[in-house]
Formats: structure tokens, sequence, C-alpha cells
């Protein structure tokens, strides 16, 4: 999952307030921070302290992680379902003891982020295909992505560039990442990379600090030379960098199927409540996908899904996609950034 950025000055890059980790503690008081320290005490791992039972979730999170991006790649062919990735893919999270941290992405060309596939779609896997896995293991995430080239010929070479070019940009954000580091370096870093190999770097998408059940947490991560002088403190962050042959900015595209809870409410039908409570309980502030609802609950589970959409209780995430209909290419990683300097790239290949 990434971050997409609605214009003006104000926020890119900077710290926004965290109203996730607050309704997510709303929901499910407690849950969210375990963790000790910070400022408000809310923001979970981006604290001053981290306890050693968060590390050794993150870091199990990240190999499970790391297992299910080296089983999608021998698995994914072109002409494959996307639907029956998705559900291999989803299995294999729960086979090696994790959870999904959100519904997996696959997007293809134009489509930066955001596509996943419902119930009942009948879309193949072909062209440049994102594949964004997010495993959680008691709420601690791994969100980490890659690309693959399903094409032939020309269209081939171009995909095989775009993903070296995306792969340059997430290595040199990688490398310039540390605590204290300011965050307009990582943010040029990976601009450098990228137009080095002469595409371009997607500006309103970025990385994000990652917090307890909060994927997209209070910081977000450039991806391009954002002037900002704050430095980066200990914590968990994803740095996921696009490249394109296209304008280098993205749109809100269709539904996605991809939602989360976003304030607390009520609605009225008995069902549609008893479908909001499992969505509380099994997935809190995480994002969740329709295909889930309907083979837990069946068609009425998407009506139960529309019900509170429609009460302003779910937000539906849109896809993104790119202004210039260049093709994507995506690679994402997470750095956890301890207190004694030391960076763990915990879902590195
Ligand atoms: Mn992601
Ligand atoms: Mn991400």
């Amino acid at each position: 999952m990434t971050e997409k950025h609605y214009g003006g000055a104000s926020g890119f890059g900077f710290k926004r307030k965290n109203l996730g980790a607050k309704k997510g503690n709303n929901l499910k008081d407690a849950k969210i921070n375990e963790m000790e320290g910070g400022v408000d005490g809310i923001e979970g791992v981006n604290n001053n302290k981290m306890n050693k039972e968060a590390i050794d979730k993150i870091v199990r999170a990240g190999k499970i992680a790391q297992e299910v991006k080296k089983y999608a790649r021998d698995l994914i062919k072109p002409g494959m379902k996307l639907i029956d990735i998705a559900y291999k893919i989803d299995d294999k999270i729960v086979e090696l003891g994790g959870k999904p941290g959100f519904p997996v992405n696959l997007s293809i060309n134009e489509v930066a982020a955001h596509f996943t596939p419902n119930f009942d779609c009948d879309k193949i896997a072909y062209g440049l295909l994102k594949v964004d896995i997010g495993v959680h293991v008691d709420g601690y995430i791994a969100d980490t992505a890659f690309s693959l080239d399903l094409e032939e010929g020309k269209e081939s070479e171009l995909n095989k560039k775009l993903i070296e070019a995306a792969e340059a940009g997430v290595k040199a954000s990688v490398e310039t990442f540390g605590v204290g580091v300011e965050f307009w370096k990582v943010g040029k870093s990976v601009q450098d990379a990228i137009e080095s190999k002469g595409f371009v770097s997607i500006r309103n998408l970025s990385g994000h600090s990652i917090d307890r059940w909060v994927v997209h947490a209070g910081w977000t991560v450039p991806n391009y030379n954002s002037g900002q002088t704050e430095k980066f403190e200990p914590g968990l962050y994803a740095t996921e960098p696009f490249a394109t042959n296209g304008l280098g900015k993205v749109k809100d595209g269709g539904n996605s199927g991809i939602y989360r809870l976003d304030r607390e409410g009520n609605v009225r039908d008995n069902f549609a409540r008893e479908v909001l409570g499992f969505i509380a309980d099994e997935y809190q502030t995480l994002p969740f996908c329709a295909r889930w609802i309907h083979k837990k609950f069946g068609t009425r589970g998407l009506l139960a899904l529309r019900m509170m959409e429609q009460a302003g209780i779910l937000y539906q995430y849109p896809q993104l996609i790119e202004v210039g209909k260049g093709k994507v290419a995506q690679a994402e990683h997470d750095v956890l950034l301890l207190e004694d300097g030391k960076k763990i790239v915990t879902t590195r290949d």
C-alpha cells in the first residue's frame, strides 16, 4: 500500500495528525499501542523507545513477507487469474504464521497501486505487474513490493528497465536511511537513482511510517527532493519508489474494493452490525477487502459493506492511475531504525 498526496504544499513529507491510530485506539482500546515512550503515547513503533517484543514481531512479519515474495515470484505466470494469485498469497501468509496486513495489491501497467481482485474478477496477470504484499504478526506490519515483467519483445525491455529503476530507487533509499538523516536526502536519493535510469519518480506517491495496526502512520517518506529538513527518528518506515515513463503523477481511479474502518459508528441493520463487529475485531484499523468479506459472509456481506460505506464508517481506497498513462514499476522495503542507530531492512530479499 502507498500514500497519495492530494495537492498543495502543505503536508507533503511532513507529519500529519495520526488519525488512524487514534481511531484505532477507540475501536479497540489499548490494542494499538502497548509500546512505551513517545510524545503522546499513541504512535507506537515510531517512539523513542521500542520494546523487544515489538521488534521481534516486526522482524518476524518481515521474514514471512520475504518468504511470501519468493513464493509469489515462482507462482505468478502470464495469463494466471489475479483472483487465484490473491487467494494463494493470502493462504501462504497464514501457512507461515502471519495474517495479511492488507489485501495483496496486484496492479498492472498504468495502475500504480491499490488494485486487488474482487471475488468475481476475471482479470489475468499480464504486462508490468506490481505485487504489494502486507503481513502482520499481532498488528506488527511488513509492507513490501516488487514488480514483474510478464511481456515479450519491446514491451518486455521497457518493463525490465522500469523495474531496474524502481529497484535502484529503493536500494538508494535504504542506503541513505538512518537515524538523524534529513527526509529530503532520502527523497533525493530515490529521485536521482530513477532519473539516472532515464525515468521519472512519481512525486505524489510516498512511503510512510508504520505503527502497530496502522499501515500509514504519521510520517511520509518522499520519493523526490522534498526539501524537508526534519530528521528520521527511531521507528519503522516503508520506502516505496515508483518509476514511470509517464508524467510522474497519479490520480484517483475507480473503486478498489479495499477498505478500512474510518470512524466509529453504527448501522441499523442487524446483519450489517455483525459484519462491522467482525471487521473491528479481525482487521481493526488495517485495510481489508470485499473479497474477504464475501468469502466469510457471502453476497449479503457486500450489501453490509455498502451500508457501512453509506453511513461513512468505511473508507474505500481509490485505484491510483498514472496521469500520463505511463507504465509504472514499484519496489518497497521496510526499514527499522533502532535507538542505537542500527538499521534493519526487515523485508530484504
Ligand atoms: Mn506496500
Ligand atoms: Mn507501503
